[in-house]
C-alpha cells in the first residue's frame, strides 16, 4: 500500500481512507471487482459561482463520473441484466440499440465484460467524439440519418429492431419501452440525491430524452414532496413546442413534418412532472460553457439546458429550498461543437454580446 494510505476495512467492501487532497477532511475509496460495480453511487456538487445572487442552494448530481462516462451506464447495466434474467439475451448474444451515443457507450461496456457484441444504430448528427467513443469501446456503428419520421424504415429504433431480428442472438435493448430504464433510476438515482441532500431537495430538474432519468428519479423523490421540473429545448414537443430542431443532443423530442401519428416513449412517464423550463439553444449551450469557466464542470449541452432551468428555478426560492439538476454527461464528448468557437460562432450562439467567450486572449 502506498505511503499515507490506510485500509478502513479490508474484510469484504474494501474500503481504503484516502488522504484529503485540498487539505479539509479524510475520505474513503472502494476498490471494485470491475468498472461495472463502481456505475452509480455518483457525487452531488454544489454550484458556487453560476449562482451568484439566488439564496436557494443549486447543487449538481454529476453523472460523468459514471465508468463510461454518463447517466446512461445505469440503464444499460439494468437492462442487460434483466434481459439475461429472462433469457432474452444469451451468452453470445448481440446487443443492438438505437442511441444518440451514450446508451450505446454504456452497453458496449458492459456488453466487453459480459462477453456480448454490441451494433448501435446512430442518428448522423451526433458529436463525432461520441461515434469515435462507440469505436473505442468495441462497438459496430451504423449511422442512419437523425431526419427521418420515427416511421420510416430506416430511423433510428426501426433499424435497430430489424439488425436485432436479423442476427442470431440478438436482443434489442430499446430503451424508450424498456421498463428497466425509469426502473433504474427509481432504485438508485432518487435514494442516492434523498441521502446526499439529507432529505432536504425540494425541487428535482432534469431533462427529458427517452424520460426514463426523469420519470423514475421524479417518482422516487415525489413521495417525499419534491417537485419535479423537466428542462426541455424551447421547440420540443414535449413541453408543448412545434417540433422545429434544435442543436442540444439528446434531450427533448422534434417531430418531422411527415410524421403522422407520434407515440411517447413507455419510460417516459408525464405525470411525474409539475412543470417545465423551456430553454433555448443559445440559453443552454452558453451555460454550458459558464459551467466549466465558473465551475470547473465540464458537461455536455443537456447538462446546459437543466442547469439553465436549476438557475431559473432557483431565482423564485428562497433559501429554505435546495434544486438538484442531473447532469447527464462530460463535455468531452462535445469539443468539436460546443466547445468550439468556430462552431458557435457560425450557429450564431456566440457574438459580440458573449464577448470574452469568442476568442482566447493571447498575453
Ligand atoms: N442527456 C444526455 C447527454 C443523454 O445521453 C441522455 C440519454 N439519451 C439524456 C440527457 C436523457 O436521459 P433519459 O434518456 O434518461 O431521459
Amino acid at each position: 500500500m502506498a505511503p499515507g494510505y490506510e485500509a478502513a476495512d479490508i474484510s469484504g467492501s474494501r474500503k481504503l481512507r484516502i488522504p484529503p487532497l485540498d487539505g479539509r477532511q479524510w475520505g474513503t475509496v472502494t476498490v471494485h471487482e470491475s468498472v461495472l460495480d463502481a456505475v452509480g453511487g455518483t457525487p452531488l456538487f454544489r454550484l458556487n459561482r453560476i449562482t451568484a445572487g439566488l439564496t436557494a442552494a443549486v447543487y449538481v448530481k454529476v453523472e460523468f463520473a459514471n465508468p463510461g462516462g454518463s447517466v446512461k451506464d445505469r440503464a444499460a447495466l439494468a437492462m442487460v441484466r434483466e434481459a439475461e434474467r429472462l433469457g432474452d439475451l444469451q451468452p453470445g448474444g448481440v446487443i443492438v440499440e438505437g442511441t444518440s451515443g451514450n446508451t450505446g457507450i454504456g452497453l458496449a461496456m458492459v456488453g466487453a465484460l459480459h462477453g456480448y457484441r454490441t451494433i448501435v444504430v446512430v442518428p448522423d448528427t451526433i458529436a463525432r467524439e461520441k461515434i469515435a467513443l462507440l469505436r473505442a469501446y468495441g462497438a459496430q456503428v451504423v449511422p442512419t440519418s437523425g431526419k427521418l419520421p420515427r416511421d420510416h424504415p430506416a430511423h433510428v429504433n426501426n433499424m435497430a429492431r430489424r439488425i436485432a431480428a436479423e442476427t442470431p442472438g440478438g436482443w434489442h435493448a430499446n430503451q424508450y419501452d424498456n421498463p428497466a430504464n425509469p426502473h433504474i433510476h427509481e432504485l438508485t438515482t432518487g435514494p442516492e440525491i434523498w441521502e446526499q441532500t439529507g432529505g432536504r431537495i425540494t425541487h428535482l430538474v432534469a431533462g427529458v430524452g427517452t424520460g426514463g432519468t426523469i420519470s423514475g428519479t421524479g417518482r422516487y423523490l415525489k413521495q417525499h414532496g419534491v417537485s419535479v421540473v423537466g428542462a426541455d429545448p424551447a421547440t420540443s414537443v414535449y413541453s408543448g413546442g412545434d417540433g422545429s430542431p434544435y442543436f442540444v443532443e439528446s434531450i427533448g423530442h422534434f417531430v418531422h413534418p411527415a410524421t403522422v401519428t407520434d407515440t411517447w416513449p413507455l419510460s417516459y412517464d408525464q405525470g411525474v412532472i409539475d412543470r417545465f423550463e423551456r430553454i433555448p439553444d443559445r440559453e443552454s449551450l452558453l451555460t454550458t460553457r459558464r459551467l466549466a469557466r465558473e465551475e470547473g464542470l465540464l458537461v455536455g449541452g443537456s447538462a446546459g439546458t437543466a442547469v439553465a432551468a436549476a438557475l431559473r428555478v432557483a431565482a423564485e426560492l428562497g433559501p429554505e429550498h435546495l434544486v438538484v439538476a442531473i447532469l447527464p454527461d462530460s463535455g468531452r464528448s462535445y469539443l468539436s461543437k460546443y466547445f468550439d468557437d468556430d462552431w458557435m460562432t457560425r450557429l450564431g450562439f456566440l457574438d459580440a454580446a458573449v464577448g470574452p467567450y469568442v476568442r482566447d486572449v493571447v498575453p
